[in-house]
């Protein structure tokens, strides 16, 4: 399972990754706003999972996931919007825009593998 880590908290993208890693997924491609992602994504495709933050810098979670969905190309990629506390009200916006699902973030090995389904 190829993963795009999707934060721009380099803190948070290593707390990330780390809980990512105990699940067995090596293949982690890291990008720190919006913009980055869709080039990231583009250039290492197939990509099965983007785990995405709300707030960046240059382009924010959602204009990234609204650009996703509109590109068929992308179709079989899994999106999980990666959330905190305060922000959870905003997640019946993100699932409408096309995100598979929500995880409220620092996220746990477990809780994480709950949301994909492995
Ligand atoms: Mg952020």
């Amino acid at each position: 399972m190829k993963v795009l880590l999707v934060d721009d908290s380099v803190t948070m993208r290593r707390i990330q990754k780390t809980q990512i890693t105990s699940l067995g997924i090596t293949d982690i491609i890291e990008a720190g706003d919006g913009e980055d992602a869709l080039g990231k994504l583009q250039s290492n495709m197939p990509i099965d999972l983007v785990l995405l933050d709300w707030n960046m810098p240059v382009m924010d979670g959602l204009t990234f996931l609204k650009k996703v969905r509109q590109d068929p190309a992308y179709k079989g990629v899994k999106i999980i919007m990666c959330t905190s506390e305060s922000e959870k009200s905003r997640v019946v916006e993100a699932l409408k825009s096309g995100a598979n699902n929500y995880i409220v973030k620092p996220f746990t090995p477990d809780a994480l593998k709950e949301k994909i389904g492995i």
